[in-house]
């Protein structure tokens, strides 16, 4: 079947049709994944230079029975098209409070935990409370504060006053801290970005997989890593993968490493036994 008409104009075939219907598919089931109890997370540990666990990024995992493992990057958008973020992003806000708590309590202590936010989500008008009551309910104010919420530059598309009053209401009184996940993927100016209150900017995995394979790769990370210094902002380098790729963070100053090099996102147990096998 050709993918392009005479006139230019796209044509239905059967690949198209085949993808239509997976997401549609993903739509309808995904309806159920959490009655059914079908999504987990899963934690990928964050390492500082010497190599200590310092923190931990919470990913969604949704099982289903029909599709099997359905990957973040498949189901996420979907959610976020049909407004399912808003219930789903609860239970995964309400999932990770407990786990942070159940793990302090197991002795594992961390110095931040960050859950990813997507945009449809944060901007929900019931977002705020959402997350002070969930907060209220599982963490003291000494957990909240290893809080970290991964947003990204689709937030610059959004009443940027009212997202920031939101931030800063967050953190001043429940010590939630901010991310700027996937930096420098976005179309975002850089002076919309300083107007937000972050903590931290994370070099996505895009950046640092052109380490040592592209001419101009090292020179924009360093780039990102100096930006990164002068705002004052903390830096994760994310998809870290090879030896040669941490050596050149490491030179550049990046300070926390989060990447298969070390770990792939570990079920909760699993987690669990790479903490204490390490720190
Ligand atoms: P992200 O926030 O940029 O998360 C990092 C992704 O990179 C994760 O994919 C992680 O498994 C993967 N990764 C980590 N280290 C490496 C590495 O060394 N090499 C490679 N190749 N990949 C690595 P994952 O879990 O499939 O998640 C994909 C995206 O889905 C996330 O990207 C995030 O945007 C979204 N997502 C995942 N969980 C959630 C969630 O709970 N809420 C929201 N709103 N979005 C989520
Ligand atoms: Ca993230
Ligand atoms: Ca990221
Ligand atoms: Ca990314």
């Amino acid at each position: 079947v050709k993918a392009q008409g005479r006139d230019g104009v796209f044509m239905f075939n059967e690949d198209m049709a085949a993808r239509v219907e997976s997401r549609l598919e993903i739509e309808r089931l995904l309806h159920f994944a959490l009655p059914n109890d079908e999504i987990s997370l899963d934690y990928q540990p964050q390492l500082d230079r010497a190599g200590r666990i310092v923190g931990v990024e919470a990913l969604a995992r949704w099982n289903n029975a029909t599709l099997g493992a359905v990957a973040p990057a498949q189901f996420i958008p979907v959610a976020e098209q049909t407004g399912l973020i808003v219930e789903l992003g609860k239970y995964i806000l309400e999932r990770a409070f407990m786990t942070l708590r159940e793990w302090h309590e197991a002795g594992i202590e961390l110095e931040q935990f960050s859950i990813n936010i997507s945009m449809r989500q944060f901007t929900h008008h019931d977002f705020e409370a959402q997350v002070r009551e969930l907060v209220q309910r599982h963490l003291d104010a000494q957990l909240r504060s290893k809080l970290v919420f991964e947003i990204t530059e689709s937030i610059v598309a959004e009443d940027i006053n009212r997202v920031i009053e939101i931030m800063q209401r967050l953190t001043a009184t429940l010590g939630i801290r901010f991310s700027m996940d996937d930096f420098g993927t976005g179309y975002s100016s850089l002076s919309y970005l300083t107007r937000l209150p972050l903590d931290e900017l994370k070099i996505d995995r895009a950046f640092v997989c052109t380490l040592g394979r592209q001419e101009e790769g090292p020179a924009m990370v360093a780039t990102i890593l100096n930006m990164a210094d002068v705002l004052k902002l903390k830096i994760v380098a994310e998809g870290v993968e090879t030896a040669q790729q941490l050596d050149f963070l490491m030179r550049h100053g990046c300070t926390v490493f989060q990447g298969y090099y070390y770990s792939a996102p570990l079920p909760k147990d699993r987690f669990v036994e790479f903490f204490r096998s390490r720190n």
